[in-house]
Protein backbone atom coordinates (compact mmCIF):
# COMPACT_ATOMS: atom_id res chain seq x y z
CA UNK A 1 0.00 0.00 0.00
CA UNK A 2 1.61 3.45 -0.81
CA UNK A 3 2.28 5.73 1.90
CA UNK A 4 -0.59 8.38 0.83
CA UNK A 5 -2.96 5.28 0.13
CA UNK A 6 -2.74 4.73 3.67
CA UNK A 7 -3.27 8.36 4.90
CA UNK A 8 -6.43 8.47 2.92
CA UNK A 9 -7.32 5.00 4.42
CA UNK A 10 -6.71 6.39 8.05
CA UNK A 11 -8.82 9.93 7.36
CA UNK A 12 -11.41 7.68 5.82
CA UNK A 13 -11.80 6.30 8.97
CA UNK A 14 -11.59 9.25 11.42
CA UNK A 15 -14.01 10.74 9.30
CA UNK A 16 -16.56 7.95 10.09
CA UNK A 17 -15.23 6.80 13.57
CA UNK A 18 -15.99 10.37 14.46
CA UNK A 19 -18.96 11.78 12.58
CA UNK A 20 -17.54 13.96 9.79
CA UNK A 21 -18.77 11.58 7.09
CA UNK A 22 -20.87 8.57 6.47
CA UNK A 23 -21.72 6.78 3.42
CA UNK A 24 -25.28 7.65 2.53
CA UNK A 25 -28.11 4.93 3.56
CA UNK A 26 -25.30 2.44 5.22
CA UNK A 27 -27.89 0.01 7.03
CA UNK A 28 -29.16 -0.52 3.36
CA UNK A 29 -25.59 -1.57 2.56
CA UNK A 30 -25.34 2.53 1.36
CA UNK A 31 -25.41 3.90 -2.34
CA UNK A 32 -22.64 4.29 -4.68
CA UNK A 33 -21.83 8.52 -5.03
CA UNK A 34 -23.31 10.00 -1.91
CA UNK A 35 -22.47 10.20 1.44
CA UNK A 36 -24.03 12.59 4.41
CA UNK A 37 -22.44 14.49 7.14
CA UNK A 38 -22.34 13.71 10.33
CA UNK A 39 -22.52 16.04 13.58
CA UNK A 40 -18.52 17.24 13.33
CA UNK A 41 -19.02 17.03 9.21
CA UNK A 42 -22.16 19.15 9.20
CA UNK A 43 -20.50 22.11 10.90
CA UNK A 44 -17.35 21.96 9.09
CA UNK A 45 -19.17 22.43 5.98
CA UNK A 46 -21.90 24.98 7.37
CA UNK A 47 -18.26 27.08 8.59
CA UNK A 48 -16.98 26.41 5.16
CA UNK A 49 -19.69 27.79 3.37
CA UNK A 50 -20.65 30.72 5.54
CA UNK A 51 -16.80 31.91 5.05
CA UNK A 52 -17.81 31.55 1.23
CA UNK A 53 -20.68 33.41 1.69
CA UNK A 54 -19.45 36.38 4.11
CA UNK A 55 -15.81 36.56 1.98
CA UNK A 56 -17.67 36.51 -1.06
CA UNK A 57 -21.28 38.08 -1.04
CA UNK A 58 -21.60 39.92 1.84
CA UNK A 59 -17.82 41.38 2.29
CA UNK A 60 -16.22 41.15 -1.63
CA UNK A 61 -13.04 42.28 -2.15
CA UNK A 62 -12.05 45.96 -4.06
CA UNK A 63 -11.15 44.48 -7.58
CA UNK A 64 -8.32 46.03 -9.69
CA UNK A 65 -7.73 49.24 -10.24
CA UNK A 66 -9.84 50.22 -6.46
CA UNK A 67 -13.03 49.35 -8.49
CA UNK A 68 -15.91 48.29 -6.21
CA UNK A 69 -18.50 45.78 -7.19
CA UNK A 70 -21.45 44.95 -5.99
CA UNK A 71 -22.41 41.05 -4.87
CA UNK A 72 -25.57 39.72 -4.43
CA UNK A 73 -27.28 36.37 -3.65
CA UNK A 74 -30.56 34.13 -5.21
CA UNK A 75 -31.31 30.79 -3.61
CA UNK A 76 -33.14 29.17 -6.91
CA UNK A 77 -35.12 25.80 -7.12
CA UNK A 78 -33.47 22.39 -7.83
CA UNK A 79 -35.80 21.44 -10.47
CA UNK A 80 -36.40 24.17 -13.16
CA UNK A 81 -38.37 24.62 -16.67
CA UNK A 82 -36.28 21.86 -18.80
CA UNK A 83 -35.86 24.23 -21.52
CA UNK A 84 -32.89 26.11 -19.11
CA UNK A 85 -31.46 23.02 -19.77
CA UNK A 86 -31.62 22.68 -23.73
CA UNK A 87 -30.56 26.40 -23.58
CA UNK A 88 -27.58 25.80 -21.71
CA UNK A 89 -26.76 22.65 -24.01
CA UNK A 90 -26.54 20.22 -20.98
CA UNK A 91 -29.36 18.07 -22.85
CA UNK A 92 -27.81 18.04 -26.24
CA UNK A 93 -24.37 17.37 -24.94
CA UNK A 94 -23.45 17.08 -21.28
CA UNK A 95 -22.52 13.58 -21.88
CA UNK A 96 -19.53 11.22 -21.10
CA UNK A 97 -18.62 7.82 -23.30
CA UNK A 98 -19.05 5.50 -21.46
CA UNK A 99 -18.18 1.88 -22.04
CA UNK A 100 -19.19 -1.47 -19.52
CA UNK A 101 -17.78 -4.99 -19.22
CA UNK A 102 -19.88 -7.63 -20.98
CA UNK A 103 -18.13 -10.08 -17.92
CA UNK A 104 -18.19 -8.27 -14.50
CA UNK A 105 -20.66 -5.13 -15.57
CA UNK A 106 -17.97 -2.22 -14.62
CA UNK A 107 -19.02 0.70 -16.46
CA UNK A 108 -15.91 3.06 -17.63
CA UNK A 109 -15.43 6.65 -19.05
CA UNK A 110 -14.57 5.88 -22.31
CA UNK A 111 -11.61 8.41 -22.40
CA UNK A 112 -10.11 7.10 -18.70
CA UNK A 113 -9.35 3.86 -20.39
CA UNK A 114 -6.13 4.00 -22.42
CA UNK A 115 -4.14 1.03 -23.33
CA UNK A 116 -0.73 2.21 -24.19
CA UNK A 117 1.89 0.02 -26.20
CA UNK A 118 5.38 1.04 -25.64
CA UNK A 119 8.57 -0.03 -27.37
CA UNK A 120 11.87 0.49 -27.00
CA UNK A 121 14.14 2.40 -29.33
CA UNK A 122 17.51 4.26 -29.72
CA UNK A 123 16.78 7.53 -30.97
CA UNK A 124 15.56 10.22 -28.66
CA UNK A 125 12.81 12.62 -30.82
CA UNK A 126 12.37 16.05 -30.76
CA UNK A 127 10.39 18.47 -27.98
CA UNK A 128 7.90 18.97 -30.94
CA UNK A 129 7.33 15.90 -31.00
CA UNK A 130 6.68 14.63 -27.49
CA UNK A 131 4.31 17.97 -26.80
CA UNK A 132 1.93 16.59 -29.95
CA UNK A 133 2.20 13.11 -28.35
CA UNK A 134 0.66 14.28 -25.15
CA UNK A 135 -1.25 17.03 -26.20
CA UNK A 136 -2.68 14.02 -28.04
CA UNK A 137 -2.73 11.25 -25.46
CA UNK A 138 -3.82 13.46 -22.41
CA UNK A 139 -4.40 16.71 -23.64
CA UNK A 140 -1.89 18.41 -21.39
CA UNK A 141 1.48 19.46 -22.21
CA UNK A 142 2.30 19.39 -18.27
CA UNK A 143 2.52 15.68 -18.41
CA UNK A 144 6.36 16.19 -20.01
CA UNK A 145 8.69 16.64 -16.79
CA UNK A 146 6.59 13.74 -15.34
CA UNK A 147 7.77 11.62 -17.73
CA UNK A 148 10.95 12.95 -18.24
CA UNK A 149 11.37 11.95 -14.27
CA UNK A 150 10.86 8.49 -14.65
CA UNK A 151 13.33 6.50 -12.94
CA UNK A 152 16.22 5.06 -14.90
CA UNK A 153 16.82 1.39 -15.36
CA UNK A 154 13.27 0.14 -15.37
CA UNK A 155 11.21 -1.53 -17.86
CA UNK A 156 8.55 -0.46 -20.08
CA UNK A 157 5.95 -1.80 -17.12
CA UNK A 158 7.80 -0.14 -14.41
CA UNK A 159 6.55 3.08 -15.70
CA UNK A 160 3.15 2.74 -15.27
CA UNK A 161 2.78 5.09 -12.08
CA UNK A 162 4.62 7.76 -13.99
CA UNK A 163 2.11 7.26 -17.03
CA UNK A 164 -1.10 7.22 -14.87
CA UNK A 165 0.43 10.78 -13.43
CA UNK A 166 0.95 11.82 -16.61
CA UNK A 167 -2.84 11.03 -17.69
CA UNK A 168 -4.20 12.59 -14.92
CA UNK A 169 -4.79 9.28 -12.73
CA UNK A 170 -6.60 7.60 -15.90
CA UNK A 171 -7.00 3.82 -16.06
CA UNK A 172 -4.21 2.88 -17.94
CA UNK A 173 -2.75 -0.86 -19.27
CA UNK A 174 0.19 -0.90 -20.40
CA UNK A 175 1.67 -3.91 -22.57
CA UNK A 176 5.10 -3.86 -23.73
CA UNK A 177 5.44 -5.86 -26.95
CA UNK A 178 8.26 -6.36 -29.17
CA UNK A 179 9.19 -3.83 -32.05
CA UNK A 180 9.34 -6.79 -34.66
CA UNK A 181 5.09 -7.28 -34.18
CA UNK A 182 4.77 -3.27 -34.94
CA UNK A 183 3.56 -2.53 -38.47
CA UNK A 184 5.20 0.28 -39.69
CA UNK A 185 4.21 3.67 -37.34
CA UNK A 186 5.42 7.22 -36.58
CA UNK A 187 6.89 8.01 -33.18
CA UNK A 188 4.32 9.84 -30.88
CA UNK A 189 5.21 9.04 -27.17
CA UNK A 190 8.17 8.42 -25.39
CA UNK A 191 10.04 8.14 -21.64
CA UNK A 192 13.74 9.36 -20.96
CA UNK A 193 14.94 6.97 -18.27
CA UNK A 194 18.00 6.03 -20.34
CA UNK A 195 16.15 3.77 -21.83
CA UNK A 196 13.96 5.52 -25.21
CA UNK A 197 10.35 4.42 -25.61
CA UNK A 198 7.52 4.95 -28.80
CA UNK A 199 4.27 4.51 -28.90
CA UNK A 200 2.77 3.58 -32.25
CA UNK A 201 0.21 6.34 -33.45
CA UNK A 202 -2.01 4.07 -34.80
CA UNK A 203 -2.76 2.65 -31.12
CA UNK A 204 -3.84 6.37 -29.87
CA UNK A 205 -7.71 6.92 -28.99
CA UNK A 206 -10.46 5.50 -30.87
CA UNK A 207 -8.39 3.33 -32.49
CA UNK A 208 -7.30 1.35 -29.70
CA UNK A 209 -10.84 0.89 -28.59
CA UNK A 210 -10.69 -2.43 -30.17
CA UNK A 211 -7.69 -3.23 -28.38
CA UNK A 212 -9.34 -2.73 -24.88
CA UNK A 213 -10.40 -5.23 -22.32
CA UNK A 214 -11.72 -4.43 -19.04
CA UNK A 215 -8.94 -3.48 -16.45
CA UNK A 216 -10.53 -5.57 -13.66
CA UNK A 217 -11.34 -9.02 -15.62
CA UNK A 218 -9.98 -8.76 -18.48
CA UNK A 219 -13.45 -9.18 -20.45
CA UNK A 220 -14.65 -7.59 -23.49
CA UNK A 221 -15.88 -3.91 -23.81
CA UNK A 222 -19.40 -2.66 -24.92
CA UNK A 223 -18.93 0.25 -27.81
CA UNK A 224 -18.70 3.49 -26.19
CA UNK A 225 -21.80 5.21 -25.76
CA UNK A 226 -22.83 8.59 -25.00
CA UNK A 227 -24.46 8.73 -21.16
CA UNK A 228 -26.01 12.12 -20.11
CA UNK A 229 -24.90 13.03 -16.80
CA UNK A 230 -28.34 14.58 -15.92
CA UNK A 231 -30.85 12.82 -13.38
CA UNK A 232 -34.33 12.88 -14.87
CA UNK A 233 -37.21 12.94 -13.29
CA UNK A 234 -41.24 13.81 -13.97
CA UNK A 235 -43.29 16.78 -12.77
CA UNK A 236 -47.14 15.49 -12.31
CA UNK A 237 -49.25 13.01 -12.15
CA UNK A 238 -48.19 11.53 -15.83
CA UNK A 239 -44.70 9.91 -16.30
CA UNK A 240 -44.35 11.04 -19.75
CA UNK A 241 -42.22 12.76 -22.19
CA UNK A 242 -43.84 15.91 -21.93
CA UNK A 243 -43.17 16.00 -18.47
CA UNK A 244 -40.00 15.19 -18.08
CA UNK A 245 -37.75 17.44 -16.21
CA UNK A 246 -34.18 17.78 -14.41
CA UNK A 247 -32.33 18.20 -11.02
CA UNK A 248 -30.18 20.72 -11.74
CA UNK A 249 -26.63 19.53 -12.68
CA UNK A 250 -25.26 22.83 -11.85
CA UNK A 251 -26.08 25.90 -9.83
CA UNK A 252 -25.30 28.79 -12.48
CA UNK A 253 -27.97 28.24 -14.49
CA UNK A 254 -30.62 29.42 -11.47
CA UNK A 255 -28.24 32.73 -11.66
CA UNK A 256 -28.92 33.33 -16.01
CA UNK A 257 -32.43 32.76 -15.82
CA UNK A 258 -33.11 35.46 -13.08
CA UNK A 259 -30.54 37.48 -14.30
CA UNK A 260 -33.67 40.03 -15.49
CA UNK A 261 -35.24 39.61 -12.34
CA UNK A 262 -31.96 40.46 -10.70
CA UNK A 263 -31.57 43.36 -12.38
CA UNK A 264 -34.80 44.83 -12.55
CA UNK A 265 -34.80 44.23 -8.83
CA UNK A 266 -31.62 45.40 -7.14
CA UNK A 267 -30.95 48.55 -8.89
CA UNK A 268 -27.07 46.59 -9.58
CA UNK A 269 -24.93 48.03 -12.07
CA UNK A 270 -21.82 46.30 -14.43
CA UNK A 271 -19.79 45.57 -13.13
CA UNK A 272 -21.95 42.88 -10.38
CA UNK A 273 -21.61 39.65 -9.42
CA UNK A 274 -24.75 36.94 -8.44
CA UNK A 275 -23.83 34.37 -6.59
CA UNK A 276 -25.39 30.78 -5.15
CA UNK A 277 -24.72 27.77 -3.36
CA UNK A 278 -27.10 24.84 -3.29
CA UNK A 279 -27.07 21.26 -4.14
CA UNK A 280 -26.28 19.99 -7.75
CA UNK A 281 -26.54 16.59 -9.37
CA UNK A 282 -24.82 14.50 -11.58
CA UNK A 283 -25.29 10.28 -12.26
CA UNK A 284 -21.61 10.24 -12.53
CA UNK A 285 -20.90 7.07 -14.68
CA UNK A 286 -18.03 6.22 -11.76
CA UNK A 287 -18.26 8.23 -8.41
CA UNK A 288 -15.01 7.76 -6.61
CA UNK A 289 -12.01 9.00 -4.32
CA UNK A 290 -14.19 9.37 -1.33
CA UNK A 291 -16.70 12.55 -1.74
CA UNK A 292 -14.15 14.14 -4.66
CA UNK A 293 -17.02 13.03 -7.33
CA UNK A 294 -19.98 12.33 -6.26
CA UNK A 295 -23.64 12.22 -7.74
CA UNK A 296 -24.97 14.71 -5.25
CA UNK A 297 -22.57 17.69 -4.10
CA UNK A 298 -23.14 21.56 -3.36
CA UNK A 299 -21.62 24.42 -5.36
CA UNK A 300 -20.85 27.74 -4.78
CA UNK A 301 -21.03 29.74 -8.02
CA UNK A 302 -20.51 33.03 -9.04
CA UNK A 303 -21.75 34.64 -11.91
CA UNK A 304 -19.44 38.16 -12.33
CA UNK A 305 -21.08 40.11 -15.25
CA UNK A 306 -18.79 42.79 -16.56
CA UNK A 307 -18.09 45.08 -19.87
CA UNK A 308 -16.96 43.27 -23.13
CA UNK A 309 -13.37 44.22 -24.58
CA UNK A 310 -15.56 46.43 -27.20
CA UNK A 311 -17.46 48.52 -24.71
CA UNK A 312 -14.54 49.49 -22.45
CA UNK A 313 -12.96 52.65 -22.11
CA UNK A 314 -9.74 53.46 -21.74
CA UNK A 315 -8.27 52.18 -18.37
CA UNK A 316 -11.25 50.52 -17.70
CA UNK A 317 -11.29 46.87 -16.15
CA UNK A 318 -11.22 44.68 -19.05
CA UNK A 319 -13.32 41.19 -18.92
CA UNK A 320 -9.40 39.46 -18.96
CA UNK A 321 -8.48 41.39 -15.85
CA UNK A 322 -11.24 40.33 -13.94
CA UNK A 323 -10.62 36.74 -14.79
CA UNK A 324 -7.31 37.36 -13.64
CA UNK A 325 -8.61 38.51 -10.62
CA UNK A 326 -10.83 36.17 -9.77
CA UNK A 327 -8.71 33.88 -10.21
CA UNK A 328 -6.20 34.95 -7.83
CA UNK A 329 -8.92 35.99 -5.59
CA UNK A 330 -10.15 32.81 -5.39
CA UNK A 331 -6.68 30.70 -4.68
CA UNK A 332 -5.68 33.25 -1.50
CA UNK A 333 -9.23 32.36 -0.11
CA UNK A 334 -8.10 28.99 -0.01
CA UNK A 335 -4.98 29.98 1.17
CA UNK A 336 -6.11 31.91 3.93
CA UNK A 337 -8.24 28.70 5.22
CA UNK A 338 -5.33 27.01 5.45
CA UNK A 339 -4.72 25.26 2.37
CA UNK A 340 -0.80 24.94 1.18
CA UNK A 341 0.28 27.13 -1.25
CA UNK A 342 2.46 23.64 -2.37
CA UNK A 343 -0.44 21.62 -2.60
CA UNK A 344 -2.43 24.23 -4.35
CA UNK A 345 -1.77 24.44 -8.44
CA UNK A 346 -3.70 26.75 -10.81
CA UNK A 347 -3.53 24.96 -14.08
CA UNK A 348 -4.65 26.78 -16.89
CA UNK A 349 -7.34 24.39 -19.73
CA UNK A 350 -5.57 24.06 -23.22
CA UNK A 351 -6.92 25.13 -26.00
CA UNK A 352 -8.31 21.61 -26.24
CA UNK A 353 -9.93 21.67 -23.21
CA UNK A 354 -11.79 24.91 -23.21
CA UNK A 355 -15.08 25.41 -23.88
CA UNK A 356 -15.49 26.29 -27.58
CA UNK A 357 -17.21 29.41 -25.92
CA UNK A 358 -14.76 30.08 -23.34
CA UNK A 359 -11.55 32.58 -23.87
CA UNK A 360 -9.70 31.45 -21.07
CA UNK A 361 -10.19 28.81 -17.63
CA UNK A 362 -7.97 28.02 -14.92
CA UNK A 363 -8.52 24.82 -12.70
CA UNK A 364 -7.56 25.48 -9.29
CA UNK A 365 -6.43 22.21 -8.11
CA UNK A 366 -5.42 21.11 -5.01
CA UNK A 367 -3.20 17.77 -3.66
CA UNK A 368 -5.23 15.38 -2.32
CA UNK A 369 -3.76 12.12 -0.77
CA UNK A 370 -5.49 10.17 -2.99
CA UNK A 371 -3.43 11.18 -6.41
CA UNK A 372 -0.28 11.96 -7.42
CA UNK A 373 -1.63 14.66 -9.47
CA UNK A 374 -3.28 17.73 -7.98
CA UNK A 375 -7.11 17.23 -8.60
CA UNK A 376 -9.80 20.34 -9.34
CA UNK A 377 -11.28 22.20 -6.64
CA UNK A 378 -12.86 25.00 -9.00
CA UNK A 379 -12.57 26.57 -12.34
CA UNK A 380 -12.91 30.02 -13.00
CA UNK A 381 -14.16 30.71 -16.34
CA UNK A 382 -14.30 33.01 -18.83
CA UNK A 383 -17.05 32.46 -20.55
CA UNK A 384 -17.98 35.28 -22.98
CA UNK A 385 -21.29 36.47 -23.82
CA UNK A 386 -22.47 32.57 -24.30
CA UNK A 387 -24.72 32.08 -21.60
CA UNK A 388 -26.84 35.24 -21.86
CA UNK A 389 -27.03 34.90 -25.40
CA UNK A 390 -28.08 31.50 -25.09
CA UNK A 391 -30.84 32.22 -22.59
CA UNK A 392 -32.27 35.40 -24.81
CA UNK A 393 -32.24 32.97 -28.07
CA UNK A 394 -34.33 29.98 -26.02
CA UNK A 395 -36.56 32.13 -24.31
CA UNK A 396 -36.97 35.55 -26.59
CA UNK A 397 -36.53 37.58 -23.47
CA UNK A 398 -34.33 40.25 -23.44
CA UNK A 399 -30.73 39.35 -21.41
CA UNK A 400 -29.00 42.87 -22.58
CA UNK A 401 -28.12 45.70 -19.76
CA UNK A 402 -28.56 49.01 -20.63
CA UNK A 403 -25.57 51.48 -19.26
CA UNK A 404 -27.51 54.78 -18.23
CA UNK A 405 -23.74 56.43 -18.69
CA UNK A 406 -22.34 55.55 -21.96
CA UNK A 407 -26.11 55.06 -23.26
CA UNK A 408 -25.21 51.75 -24.56
CA UNK A 409 -26.84 48.31 -24.51
CA UNK A 410 -25.09 45.24 -24.60
CA UNK A 411 -25.22 41.81 -23.55
CA UNK A 412 -22.59 41.68 -20.19
CA UNK A 413 -19.21 39.31 -20.65
CA UNK A 414 -19.30 36.50 -17.92
CA UNK A 415 -16.36 35.65 -15.45
CA UNK A 416 -17.16 32.66 -13.44
CA UNK A 417 -15.63 30.96 -10.32
CA UNK A 418 -17.32 27.64 -9.65
CA UNK A 419 -16.37 26.03 -7.00
CA UNK A 420 -17.13 22.37 -4.86
CA UNK A 421 -18.38 22.97 -1.32
CA UNK A 422 -17.64 18.96 -0.96
CA UNK A 423 -14.52 18.90 -2.60
CA UNK A 424 -13.35 21.84 -0.79
CA UNK A 425 -14.67 20.03 2.63
CA UNK A 426 -12.49 17.35 1.59
CA UNK A 427 -9.17 19.44 1.38
CA UNK A 428 -9.70 20.96 4.42
CA UNK A 429 -10.02 17.16 6.00
CA UNK A 430 -7.10 15.81 4.15
CA UNK A 431 -4.88 19.46 4.65
CA UNK A 432 -6.00 19.04 8.45
CA UNK A 433 -5.20 15.67 9.62
CA UNK A 434 -1.97 15.12 11.29
CA UNK A 435 -0.13 12.22 13.05
CA UNK A 436 2.40 12.83 15.37
CA UNK A 437 3.62 9.87 17.19
CA UNK A 438 5.14 11.49 20.35
CA UNK A 439 1.64 12.54 21.01
CA UNK A 440 -0.46 10.58 23.10
CA UNK A 441 -3.32 10.34 20.57
CA UNK A 442 -1.18 11.04 17.83
CA UNK A 443 -4.20 11.41 14.68
CA UNK A 444 -5.28 14.93 15.41
CA UNK A 445 -7.29 17.80 13.09
CA UNK A 446 -5.05 21.08 12.76
CA UNK A 447 -8.55 22.96 10.71
CA UNK A 448 -8.35 26.68 10.54
CA UNK A 449 -9.77 28.16 13.49
CA UNK A 450 -12.68 29.49 11.01
CA UNK A 451 -13.57 26.52 10.18
CA UNK A 452 -12.95 24.34 13.37
CA UNK A 453 -16.61 22.40 14.00
CA UNK A 454 -15.92 22.92 17.58
CA UNK A 455 -13.93 26.47 18.98
CA UNK A 456 -13.28 25.35 22.30
CA UNK A 457 -14.57 22.68 25.05
CA UNK A 458 -14.16 22.81 28.49
CA UNK A 459 -13.84 20.04 30.87
CA UNK A 460 -13.64 19.89 35.20
CA UNK A 461 -10.43 17.37 36.03
CA UNK A 462 -12.97 15.16 38.06
CA UNK A 463 -16.96 15.18 38.72
CA UNK A 464 -16.44 16.27 41.94
CA UNK A 465 -14.94 18.34 44.19
CA UNK A 466 -16.87 21.42 43.33
CA UNK A 467 -14.98 21.52 39.78
CA UNK A 468 -18.12 21.53 37.70
CA UNK A 469 -19.34 24.18 39.43
CA UNK A 470 -16.39 26.28 38.64
CA UNK A 471 -16.54 24.62 35.03
CA UNK A 472 -20.16 24.77 34.14
CA UNK A 473 -20.59 28.32 34.06
CA UNK A 474 -17.14 28.72 32.07
CA UNK A 475 -19.14 26.53 29.40
CA UNK A 476 -22.24 28.52 29.15
CA UNK A 477 -20.73 31.51 28.60
CA UNK A 478 -18.40 30.38 26.04
CA UNK A 479 -21.11 28.54 24.05
CA UNK A 480 -23.17 31.84 23.38
CA UNK A 481 -20.28 33.04 21.48
CA UNK A 482 -19.01 29.88 19.66
CA UNK A 483 -19.87 26.59 19.31
CA UNK A 484 -17.89 24.51 22.43
CA UNK A 485 -18.49 21.14 24.49
CA UNK A 486 -18.51 20.45 27.61
CA UNK A 487 -17.05 16.32 29.31
CA UNK A 488 -17.03 15.70 32.61
CA UNK A 489 -16.34 11.90 31.46
CA UNK A 490 -13.73 9.60 31.26
CA UNK A 491 -9.77 10.37 31.84
CA UNK A 492 -8.29 13.75 30.85
CA UNK A 493 -6.06 12.45 28.41
CA UNK A 494 -9.28 10.16 26.31
CA UNK A 495 -10.91 13.46 26.60
CA UNK A 496 -8.14 15.57 24.72
CA UNK A 497 -7.59 12.77 22.12
CA UNK A 498 -11.34 13.37 21.76
CA UNK A 499 -11.04 17.49 21.33
CA UNK A 500 -7.70 16.67 18.96
CA UNK A 501 -9.63 14.37 16.52
CA UNK A 502 -12.30 17.07 16.22
CA UNK A 503 -9.70 19.54 15.52
CA UNK A 504 -10.77 21.36 18.95
CA UNK A 505 -7.87 24.24 19.15
CA UNK A 506 -8.78 24.93 22.97
CA UNK A 507 -9.43 23.17 25.58
CA UNK A 508 -10.03 24.52 29.20
CA UNK A 509 -9.62 22.63 32.34
CA UNK A 510 -10.77 23.02 35.64
CA UNK A 511 -8.49 21.22 37.98
CA UNK A 512 -7.63 21.69 42.23
CA UNK A 513 -5.84 24.82 41.75
CA UNK A 514 -8.56 26.39 40.01
CA UNK A 515 -10.43 26.77 43.88
CA UNK A 516 -6.90 28.42 45.36
CA UNK A 517 -6.54 30.75 42.99
CA UNK A 518 -9.14 30.94 40.21
CA UNK A 519 -7.10 29.96 37.17
CA UNK A 520 -7.49 27.42 34.85
CA UNK A 521 -5.37 25.43 32.46
CA UNK A 522 -5.53 26.04 28.10
CA UNK A 523 -4.25 23.80 26.11
CA UNK A 524 -3.54 24.31 22.64
CA UNK A 525 -4.14 22.40 20.14
CA UNK A 526 -1.67 21.90 17.78
CA UNK A 527 1.67 21.49 20.24
CA UNK A 528 -0.48 20.44 23.26
CA UNK A 529 1.12 22.99 24.95
CA UNK A 530 -0.66 24.55 28.22
CA UNK A 531 -1.01 28.14 30.47
CA UNK A 532 -3.12 29.12 33.11
CA UNK A 533 -5.09 32.03 32.93
CA UNK A 534 -7.89 33.23 35.04
CA UNK A 535 -11.34 31.67 34.88
CA UNK A 536 -12.86 35.13 33.92
CA UNK A 537 -10.34 35.05 30.86
CA UNK A 538 -11.59 32.20 29.28
CA UNK A 539 -13.95 34.03 26.49
CA UNK A 540 -11.71 36.98 25.76
CA UNK A 541 -8.76 34.45 25.27
CA UNK A 542 -10.81 32.71 22.76
CA UNK A 543 -11.17 35.54 20.57
CA UNK A 544 -7.97 37.04 21.15
CA UNK A 545 -6.42 33.40 20.00
CA UNK A 546 -9.52 32.47 17.50
CA UNK A 547 -9.55 36.22 16.19
CA UNK A 548 -13.19 35.43 14.98
P1 LIG B 1 -14.65 17.39 -13.14
O1 LIG B 1 -13.79 17.69 -14.35
O2 LIG B 1 -13.87 17.05 -11.91
O3 LIG B 1 -15.78 16.45 -13.45
P2 LIG B 1 -16.09 19.70 -13.86
O4 LIG B 1 -15.05 20.48 -14.61
O5 LIG B 1 -17.12 18.94 -14.60
O6 LIG B 1 -15.36 18.76 -12.78
P3 LIG B 1 -17.63 21.95 -13.17
O7 LIG B 1 -18.75 21.59 -14.06
O8 LIG B 1 -16.71 23.05 -13.59
O9 LIG B 1 -16.78 20.65 -12.83
O10 LIG B 1 -18.20 22.22 -11.72
C1 LIG B 1 -17.66 23.19 -10.86
C2 LIG B 1 -17.21 22.59 -9.55
O11 LIG B 1 -18.23 21.76 -9.00
C3 LIG B 1 -15.99 21.70 -9.66
O12 LIG B 1 -14.80 22.45 -9.65
C4 LIG B 1 -16.12 20.85 -8.42
O13 LIG B 1 -15.61 21.52 -7.28
C5 LIG B 1 -17.62 20.71 -8.27
N1 LIG B 1 -18.03 19.40 -8.81
C6 LIG B 1 -18.30 19.09 -10.09
N2 LIG B 1 -18.63 17.80 -10.22
C7 LIG B 1 -18.57 17.27 -8.97
C8 LIG B 1 -18.82 15.97 -8.43
N3 LIG B 1 -19.22 14.97 -9.20
N4 LIG B 1 -18.66 15.79 -7.10
C9 LIG B 1 -18.27 16.80 -6.29
N5 LIG B 1 -18.04 18.05 -6.74
C10 LIG B 1 -18.18 18.29 -8.06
Amino acid sequence: MSQSTDVMEKIVALCRRRGFIFGSSEIYGGIGGFWDYGPLGCELKRNIKEAWWSDMVRNPPIGPKGVEFQMVGVDCSIIMNPKVWEASGHVGGFSDPMRDCKECKLRYRSDYLIKIFLVQVDEIPKESTIHSALDKIAGKTAAVSLLVDAAPGTSAADHGPAIKRAMGARKVQIVTIPQSDMPPFSLIYWIIDGKNYFMPSQYVGTSMKDMLNCPNCGGELTDPRAFNLMFQTYVGALQEASNIAYLRPETAQGIFANFKNVMDSSRVKIPFGIAQMGKAFRNEINPRNYTFRSREFEQMEIEFFCKGDEFCKAGEVTPIEWWEFWRDVRINWYKSLGLKSEHLRPRNQTKEELAHYSKACTDIEYLFPFSDEPQELEGVAHRGTFDLTQHQTHSGKDMTYFDDETRERFTPTVIEPSAGADRFTLAVICEAYSYDESRASPEFMRFHPRLAPIKAAVFPLVAKDGLPEIAEPIYREIKKHFPAQYDAKQSIGKRYARMDEAGTPFCFTIDGQSKEDSTVTVRNRDDASQIRIDKSRCLEYLREQLRL
